[in-house]
């Protein structure tokens, strides 16, 4: 497997005033290839910053890939101090030169002298061609490393990676990448350390095989990458692992790979024909929010309301005077009434409803910030999950909807 290492060039990465989406973009393209990253660097646009991050780089990987500072002016150093490092010679390359005054014919403009830095390089290296904007790329192979260059801006970075760069690491890790076979397994309900500990021995990967437990906004993901080994035992290795892991995790398991908690709720929803309505308090319309990113979700969603108030609680859901006063609105009582409530109006199959104290005030000694109530309301029932959520407001909130969204899930999946 190759390792690489990125660099972000530029002042404003620094400042903070622009946010380095280089480096995402790149991260996740390069894993996706089944290139380890091994380290970033966001560096200014100094000679002896840019050398430290591509001295650092060209020691610790075997793939640079930089973004940023391939334009004209002189601060635009990382092709110089790339080739200095590789003691590579800089020539002007002719076809490169034509193109540039192209461009410059083309904009009626005289091209100045200085922008000819962009059509030098090594002989060693292939410029790579920039459709959006006039700084080619770079990609050059010397001494077992392979550096690549790309422009700053990211509409032309992503492009010239995507249409030029790809393409390249494709063919010259050709062998790695075909084998290179992953797993997603994403669970809900668990803390990170509740997983670990019910993986238990299968925390121990065989020979081949790595995992990763990744915390996503309340999701843990069971992450598996086999690799190094012959293709067919390579995925027989990572299907059998993946086999006891979700037999292990039981109902927590709601998706694999690509698939996310709402898609995989939409499908159930869809291709049963069920129709959903929400009341939500602590979440204010997140839950509908969440449900309505989908686009088509008209078909299964009657709707929502926010029911933040004691008095909307009542007026619109219907919830009794008496369940508020004799066991407040973050009880499990208020999530039943609220969840039956909406049920009744829709007229759907199924009603879920959120109560909770997301914080940061709110609390009292028996009922503290996190305490959420969750109501599952159905033809002949009507199930309340109790959640003790860490954390902020935000956090809690997004736990609490998806939370909601989980109960559905296992609901109709397991009943
Ligand atoms: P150009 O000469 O066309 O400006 P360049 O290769 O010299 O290209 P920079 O000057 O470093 O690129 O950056 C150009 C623009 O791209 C700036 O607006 C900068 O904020 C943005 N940019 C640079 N690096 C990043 C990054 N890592 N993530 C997001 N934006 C970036």
């Amino acid at each position: 497997m190759k390792n690489a290492y990125i660099i972000s060039t530029g002042t404003e990465l620094l400042l903070g005033t622009t946010l380095d989406s280089n480096s995402v973009f790149l991260s996740q393209k390069l894993i996706e290839l089944g290139i380890n990253i091994i380290g970033k660097s966001t560096v200014g646009d100094k000679h002896e910053q840019l050398t430290r991050a591509f001295a650092l780089g060209l020691e610790s990987a075997d793939i640079i890939i930089a973004s940023g500072g391939l334009g004209p002016t002189f601060d635009d150093l990382t092709k110089i101090v790339a080739c200095e490092l590789l003691e590579c010679e800089l020539e002007l390359r002719e076809e490169e030169d034509k193109h540039l005054r192209e461009i410059f014919a083309q904009r009626h403009r005289p091209m100045p002298e200085i922008n000819l830095r962009q059509a030098m390089f090594p002989v060693e290296a292939v410029a790579l061609k920039n459709s959006l904007g006039t700084a080619p790329g770079m990609y050059l192979k010397k001494n077992d490393k392979l550096i690549i260059l790309l422009p700053g801006p990211p509409r032309e970075m992503t492009n010239m990676y995507l249409d030029e760069v790809e393409p390249l690491l494709k063919k010259d890790f050709a062998l790695d990448i075909h084998k290179v076979f992953r797993r997603n397994i994403k669970t809900l309900g668990l803390g990170e350390s509740q997983v670990e500990e019910k993986l238990g021995d299968l925390m121990h990967v065989p020979d081949g095989l790595a995992m990763a437990l990744l915390a996503i906004d309340g999701e843990i993901h069971i992450r598996l990458t086999a690799e190094g080994q012959e293709e067919q035992s390579s995925r027989q290795c990572l299907a059998d692992h993946s086999v006891k892991i979700v037999e292990r995790m039981g109902r927590n398991v709601f998706a694999f790979d690509d698939e996310t908690l709402l898609s995989r709720v939409a499908s159930l929803l869809l291709t049963r024909g069920i129709r959903l309505a929400v009341a939500e308090s602590c979440t204010g319309g997140l839950l509908s929010k969440m449900i309505t990113d989908m686009a088509g979700s008209s078909t299964y969603f009657w709707g929502g309301v926010i029911s933040y108030s004691n008095e909307a609680k009542q007026l619109v859901l219907g919830v009794k005077e008496t369940t508020l006063i004799r066991h407040g609105a973050v009880s499990p009582e208020n999530a039943r009434e609220m969840a039956q409530g909406i049920r009744q109006i829709a007229g759907s199959d199924f009603a879920l409803s959120i109560t909770g104290i997301a914080g940061p005030d709110g609390e009292s000694p028996d009922k503290p910030v996190g305490l959420v109530y969750i109501g599952l309301a159905y033809d002949g029932g009507c199930d309340v999950k109790e959640l003790r959520l860490g954390g902020g407001r935000d956090i809690i909130r997004i736990i609490s909807a998806k939370s909601a969204l989980d109960l559905l899930r296992r609901h109709i999946e397991f009943r």
